[in-house]
């Protein structure tokens, strides 16, 4: 008898473990799919925003051409629109998307949204800097209402897709302090002491501890460009001169315009006339990020190819699900799993010849095809530009850690967790001995302990 029952039980849990197992996978690959779905539904439709700035590059001389005045300060109003609608465009078919393939809404990203339309229409349009500056100043009369209505209407519909290189115009730039480097928290979690070997080789032993703050003050955030959508941003600009000024000739625009259907005339007027012109900011350089050579080199196992060597609009996104399990934890607990899934997509294309699209820096119709990327290579910041807990932890938890110390931050937080940690001396000191003796087997690929997301995060 208790011999059966034994086997029951046994059998029982193993059933439960088995199904919990059979849901986790599942629940895996809708993230993935869904993730995934997301990235190439947003880069999608930022190929088809850029492509329609270069048609209105394109409809520009032929306006001129033709004297049509009308269509010219309809074609200036599109300039600086296209910048958000197309980007919000993308967000709202980039939720669709994931949907499809089977995720749900996330309340929490929903509700950032929602909060976060409410100061764009709120704080935007008045908010001033130290300066005495406006810090957002409007790209158009009215922008921020239209762009926060934007940003309601996607979350009215529900956020399951998070835009991971969402980058807000009040963001501090991570390169700025140590506070604010991610990798210095997953350093600290993971006894990773080749990370403190590259990037702060004398911080373990250097650093004294409260009070008062041995850190440096928190810089303020820097100003950013607002003429670009927070979220899947296209990064454009626009500069005044004349088309002929970007080295093209009338009948090569004529050619392109005839190519994409736009009818008219392209002549000297059009050519040489000084207006302003869409064209790709600074970060359309090469693809630093994906380059096989220099000091951290990406782990492709060829370089990538000239004619795609270019950064820029991609679109990185991050989705969450959680499955609940049956088999019960400590105690009768029940346990769920939550998995985070992220992923990138980037516009592709080129100019006839296999030019980049970017060769005459003017935004002219070039982007054909759309490819997932390894988010290491997409503009997506180390933590997650939509990782909320450490958005949380920077805006509101370290100017009182600052203040009144790490003893003062709430400890549900796990980054606040790990400022804890550092600050026990024996613990900075087990780092300093152990790279004392080690340094020379630490390298820049992991190495150590690896990072609290499990080990490098270079190649994923
Ligand atoms: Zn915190």
């Amino acid at each position: 008898m208790v011999f059966f029952i034994m086997i029951v039980v046994l059998l029982t849990f193993t059933a439960l473990w088995n199904f919990d197992l059979q849901k986790l996978f599942r629940v895996k690959s809708v993230t993935q799919n869904s993730g995934d779905a997301a990235a190439l539904m947003a880069a999608r439709w930022q190929a088809i925003s850029l492509n329609l700035a270069g048609d209105i590059n394109l409809l520009q001389v032929i306006a001129l051409s033709e004297g049509d005045t009308a269509a010219l300060g309809a074609i200036s109003n599109l300039q600086a629109r296209l910048r958000f609608t197309g980007p919000m465009t993308a967000m709202l078919a980039s939720q669709q998307a994931a949907k499809n393939n089977g995720l749900h809404v996330n309340p929490e990203y929903t509700a950032f949204l929602h909060e976060h339309a409410v100061r764009v229409r709120e704080e935007y349009p008045t908010a001033v800097g130290a300066d005495g500056e406006m810090l957002f100043p409007e790209p158009w009369p009215g922008a921020w209402q239209v762009y926060s209505r934007m940003i309601e209407t996607v979350a009215d519909d529900g956020v399951a897709a998070a835009p991971d290189n969402m980058r807000l115009y009040s963001d501090h730039d991570t390169g700025g302090h140590m506070l604010y480097d991610v990798g210095f928290y997953e350093a600290i979690a993971g006894r990773n002491w080749c990370w403190f070997h590259f990037n702060a080789p004398t911080l373990l032993e250097d650093y004294v501890n409260f009070f008062p703050a041995w850190w440096p003050p928190l810089p303020e955030p820097p100003r950013s460009d607002v003429s670009n959508s927070e979220f899947y941003g296209l990064r454009l600009d626009s500069t005044v001169r004349s088309m002929e000024g970007f080295g093209l000739t009338a009948d090569e625009v004529a050619g392109r315009a005839t190519e994409r259907g736009l009818s008219g005339v392209v002549n000297e007027t059009g050519m040489t006339t000084d207006v302003a012109w869409v064209v790709y900011d600074g970060s359309w350089g090469a693809w630093d990020a994906a380059s096989t050579s220099g000091e951290y080199p990406f782990p492709f196992s060829g370089s990538v190819r000239d004619v795609y060597n270019y950064a820029g609009a991609d679109a990185a996104v991050r989705v969450e699900a959680t499955a609940g399990r049956l088999t019960p934890g400590g105690g009768g607990a029940s346990i769920s799993n939550t998995l985070t899934w992220t992923s990138a997509a980037k516009p592709f294309g080129s100019l006839e010849g296999e030019q980049l699209p970017t060769a005459y820096r003017l935004v002219l119709p070039a982007f054909s095809d759309v490819r997932l990327i390894p988010v290491d290579t997409s503009s997506a910041p180390a933590a997650g530009g939509f990782n909320l807990a450490w958005r949380e932890h920077i805006e509101q938890h370290l100017p009182g850690y600052m203040e009144d110390g790490p003893f003062s931050t709430p400890s549900s937080c796990w980054y606040c967790r790990q400022l804890r940690r550092w600050e026990e001396v024996g613990f900075r000191q087990t780092g300093a001995d152990w790279l004392r003796l080690n340094s020379d087997q630490c390298r820049p690929t992991g190495g150590g302990g690896g990072g609290g997301s499990g080990g490098s995060r270079r190649g994923h």
